[in-house]
């Protein structure tokens, strides 16, 4: 007989029907979608889906992981998780340091050992691990970290899911070296860079993607003044840039725009 601690039970310790719930969390984390600004781009969801491939398919290899690493800004969660739902693997979990705000070390790696077992229960999973450096408590004065954390994760990097079930892991972080130095980076099956927007061309093909950005001739103007400039930019940091020229009404916005682009992309 089935009775209400059975259920009980199950809420607890059996996967919730996953993908339903956490498809609009990792929606959430590409609010303005993933533009092909350049071959970075390409290349990152090209390896991404092979390694996607790979977990489907490979017989040896239950357990294949990737570290996207770039500069702040260059867009690695918003990659990590459009990767994560290209997959359509059942399991779906995203950690980040931000639900895990105010916790104990020991909470940290108890709710990390949780997730990567309720991933072990699917025979297809995908878990992200966003901004490594934060959830290690990583501070360069002193320098700091968790070793408790770090520990955690080393071993859950590491452990390959029970027989018949595969997990592919997506992590990000803006410190390789940092990650090199405490020893992760060899827990990857791959490393992967993103870089930031280096020329004008890429920012011009931003700006085409937009809609209602930048008027005909403002486009004009513009792509005057980039298509043989050397940048250097995040597409988050471009695009609030575009967001605050896009506010501004006056004729002078384009100008504006480009003085900013001079000033945060060393644009000259
Ligand atoms: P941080 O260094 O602060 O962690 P980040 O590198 O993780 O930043 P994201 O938070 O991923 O950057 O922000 C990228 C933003 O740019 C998202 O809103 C995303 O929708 C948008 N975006 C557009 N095109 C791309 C792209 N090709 N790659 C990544 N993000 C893109
Ligand atoms: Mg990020």
């Amino acid at each position: 007989q089935v009775c209400r601690a059975d259920f009980m039970h199950a809420f607890e310790n059996d996967i919730k029907p996953a993908f339903g719930i956490s498809k609009e969390e990792f929606d959430s984390y590409i609010s303005n979608g993933i533009i092909i600004w350049g071959q970075s781009v390409t290349d990152v969801l090209e390896e991404g889906e092979l390694r996607i491939r790979q977990t489907i398919k490979s017989e040896m290899t239950p357990l294949v992981s990737i570290l996207i690493e770039g500069p702040p800004n260059s867009g690695k969660t918003a990659l990590a998780a459009h990767i994560a739902l290209l997959s359509k693997f059942p399991y779906l979990k995203f950690c980040t340091a931000q639900t895990m705000l105010g916790f104990s070390e020991l909470a940290k790696c108890q709710q990390l050992k949780k997730i990567f077992e309720d991933a072990h229960k699917s025979t297809l999973s995908c878990v992200v691990v966003d901004e490594l450096e934060t959830l290690l408590e990583y501070a360069p004065v002193g320098p700091r970290y968790s070793n408790n954390v770090l520990q955690t994760l080393k071993l859950l990097f590491k452990r390959a899911p029970p027989k018949g079930r595969k997990l592919f892991i997506i992590a990000t972080t803006a410190y390789r070296d940092i990650l090199d130095q405490l020893g992760l980076l060899a827990s990857f099956s791959k490393v992967i860079h993103i870089a930031n927007m280096s020329s004008g061309q890429h920012i011009l093909h931003v700006l085409n993607e937009m809609e209602h950005c930048f008027n005909n001739d403002e486009m004009r103007y513009l792509e005057k003044k980039l298509h043989d400039k050397k940048v250097c930019i995040g597409i988050k940091a471009l695009l609030d840039l575009i967001e605050v020229a896009r506010q501004a009404e006056d004729k002078s916005r384009v100008g504006r725009f480009i003085s900013q682009l001079e000033e945060v992309a060393g644009m000259i």
